[in-house]
């Protein structure tokens, strides 16, 4: 069997504590893995006057797959967010967020099961901004307000929206290429084109171009506005969601929220230089080293990472003992219980024993 070299940040907060139980269950799938293990985040700032030192970006581009537990984001250190930079130095442009209902989980409904695909490189994130009243900004506003003939009120600030027809292209192959690696037969473009015409409108056209040579999937376009309506009420007709980077972050916590919370949200950020797994919670830091928090979100990141290392198999048990566990309801932490202080909560290493005791039932 290969082994596998990945590289491991098990982050801050209560990072070290779900990634612990989370390699202890990606272990007992039998696949083998080398982990480099590489520390980041506030624990190392002090040391190394960065949350993000180049070696982890370094072990990442070596091995080009990594699990990472949260980040939290200290306060005056350049990064809007430490989690956003790895994403810009790597170009992990494709962030995939699956929305699936398991019995157990408090579902708004039980027929979800849709995965939102997220440009994560370019429109509002880009960090284009100017502050009100700085001189770029003064002069911006004049320049803009002359040029397309409609006055911006002058204690404005701004923030730009790029979007690219390579950005866009390349989300929306990756959307199709993945609705093919999942047996799905339906990508549905999300956009505003209706009233951004020059940026939306230009990924939904890039979109349909791409749509095009990728006849063997259906093709279908939502604005966003109505698409979060139609996901509440109809979310069983939609399988692959493509978004630009602000509707998908917006989205994706809808689905998070659909699926019960944060503790079961999973995901996984792809590129031209590797692949980082994460779940989409935080670093939670008052729950830190409490031994409290669900790992469900960041052990559901190590099924999607051990399909992208093709190790379905593995996956699929991991994802069904995950599921058993879950729909057992006896060793889940806090939030999966009907009330938040049930004394029959067990704690995250917990979740971990009952998983791995389930897949050695199983092998
Ligand atoms: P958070 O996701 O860390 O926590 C918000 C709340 O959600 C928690 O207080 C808890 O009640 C609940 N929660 C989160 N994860 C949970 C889990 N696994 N099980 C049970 N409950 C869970 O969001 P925040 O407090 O806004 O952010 C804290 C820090 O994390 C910030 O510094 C932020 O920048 C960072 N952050 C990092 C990432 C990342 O690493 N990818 C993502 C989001 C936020």
């Amino acid at each position: 069997m290969a082994r596998h070299t990945v590289t491991l940040i098990p982050g801050d907060g209560v990072g070290p504590e779900i990634t612990e139980a989370t390699v202890r269950v990606l272990e007992a799938t039998g696949v083998e893995f080398e982990w480099d293990v590489q520390q980041a985040g506030m624990n190392v700032m002090e040391a190394e006057g960065t949350p993000l030192p180049q070696r982890v970006l370094d072990s990442i581009l070596r091995n080009r797959t990594a699990l990472k537990g949260p980040m939290t984001t200290p306060v005056g250190t350049g990064f809007r967010s430490v989690n956003v930079a790895i994403r810009q130095a790597l170009d992990l442009y494709a962030c995939v967020r699956p929305i699936k209902a398991y019995r157990g989980a408090k579902n708004i409904r039980d027929d979800l099961d849709f995965v939102i695909v997220r440009e994560n490189t370019e429109d509002i994130y880009a960090g284009i901004e100017f502050a009100k009243g700085s001189p770029d900004c003064v002069e911006l506003i004049a320049d803009i307000s002359r040029r397309a003939g409609k006055p911006i009120r002058p204690d404005s600030g701004l923030s730009i929206k790029p979007i690219s027809v390579m950005g866009s292209e390349r989300i929306v192959q990756f959307a199709f290429d993945q609705a093919r690696r999942d047996g799905r037969r339906k990508v549905t473009a999300v956009h505003k084109a209706n009233i951004m015409k020059h940026t939306d409108g230009l990924f939904l056209d890039v979109a349909r171009k791409v749509a095009a040579r990728n006849p063997d999937i259906e093709f279908e376009d939502r604005i966003v506005d109505n698409m979060c309506m139609q996901l509440v009420l109809r979310p069983y007709e939609y399988e692959i969601l493509v978004c630009p980077n602000l509707y998908g972050d917006i989205i994706s916590d809808l689905g998070a929220g659909m699926i019960g919370g944060l503790g079961l949200a999973p995901g996984a950020n792809i590129g031209t230089n590797g692949s980082v797994f994460e779940a989409t919670h935080g670093s939670a830091p008052k729950y830190a080293g409490q031994n409290r928090v669900n790992p469900m979100a960041l052990m559901l990141s190590g099924v999607l990472m051990l399909r992208h290392l093709d190790e379905s198999a593995a996956a699929g048990a991991l994802e069904s003992a995950i599921a058993d566990v879950l729909a057992e309801g006896k060793s889940v932490t806090y939030d999966l219980k009907p009330n938040r202080n049930d004394p029959t909560a067990v704690g995250t290493s917990q979740v971990a024993d009952a998983i791995v005791a389930r897949l050695r039932a199983g092998a």
